[in-house]
């Protein structure tokens, strides 16, 4: 039994090492990198999917460091939010995305920025205060701010939550369930929410062909119309499932087939052209 139990130690061991080295390795040169150069937004576009015209831009996270190369944000957000250092990145994210918002609505005054928002930003207790300052600080018009948050903020018990909408919603700023349909919240919620757009989750944009898939986005579209809210379709990649989007009225649509995510100048050269379709 002692054998076996030591060979058991020995099999998991290394591998839980190698996770949690690179953890922490990747923790270190994040605290490093902080206030540094090493973080940059990307920007991906947003088309009406009626005029083929960029109507916005989501900004995304992108992390090059000389030790670690390119880390992908599903591997650096996840230790930014267990380190709160989300926090402090947060800030600098929503700061770019601003000054990038004074930057574009000189090419188009209408273009919008999206943001996405942790949970644990969410969070805090100081996130109204802060985007509000931020706005003051920069002089944008608050319709042209968007957020992005995950489903699970509804999940959570949310007298909290739906007061942190109302104020945004009382500075002007978009709110836009991200991913929608891939959390368990209660549809309920939905209603007593001031939400403006359902995103909806790539997974049931990317295999549109199978019909389960054809029937949620269609049932998110007719959700949304019924609540007063738009809806964006995220993970378009083919012809065909943005000629779907459009057959059954989505608003916007996002994703390879128009645009990956681009760096701020080639986004603005990109926005001069305007029309996407
Ligand atoms: P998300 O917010 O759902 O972002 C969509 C992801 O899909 C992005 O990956 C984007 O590059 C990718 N994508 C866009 N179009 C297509 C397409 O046509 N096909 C496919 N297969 N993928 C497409 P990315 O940039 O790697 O970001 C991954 C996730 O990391 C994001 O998912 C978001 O949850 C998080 N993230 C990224 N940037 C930030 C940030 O600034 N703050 C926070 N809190 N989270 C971020
Ligand atoms: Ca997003
Ligand atoms: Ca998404
Ligand atoms: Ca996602």
């Amino acid at each position: 039994a002692k054998e076996r139990g030591r060979n058991t130690f020995q099999f998991f061991a290394p591998s839980m090492n190698t996770l949690a080295v690179e953890r922490m390795v990747i923790e270190k040169n994040m605290r490093k990198a902080m206030g540094g150069t090493e973080f940059q937004l990307y920007y991906q576009p947003k088309v009406c999917l009626q005029s083929g015209k960029i109507v916005g831009m989501e900004a995304l996270l992108r992390w090059e460091n000389p030790e670690l190369g390119f880390v992908n944000p599903q591997k650096s957000i996840p230790i930014a939010e267990e380190t709160r250092l989300i926090i402090q990145l947060g800030h600098w994210i929503i700061e770019s995305a601003c000054q990038q918002i004074k930057r574009l609505e000189q090419i188009n005054p209408d273009i919008s920025i999206a943001v996405n928002l942790s949970v644990v930003q969410f969070n805090s207790p100081d996130l109204v205060s802060e985007i509000k300052g931020v706005i003051e600080d920069t002089g944008i018009d608050p319709q042209k701010l968007q957020v992005e948050v995950t489903e699970s903020i509804l999940i959570q018990d949310s007298t909290l939550a739906i007061n942190i909408l109302k104020n945004l919603n009382n500075l002007g700023i978009k709110v836009c369930i991200d991913d929608f349909g891939t959390g368990y919240s209660s549809l309920s919620y939905l209603k007593n929410m001031p939400i403006d757009y359902l995103k909806i989750d790539q997974s049931f944009v990317r295999d549109l062909i199978d019909p389960t898939n054809e029937t949620i986005t269609c049932a998110v579209v007719a959700l949304a119309r019924s609540l007063g809210m738009k809806t964006i379709a995220e993970g378009v990649e083919t012809a065909e499932q943005k000629k779907f989007l459009q057959t059954i009225d989505c608003d916007e649509g996002q994703g390879y087939l128009f645009s990956k995510p681009l760096q701020a100048c080639q986004a603005e050269e990109l926005l001069l052209k305007g029309t996407l379709f």
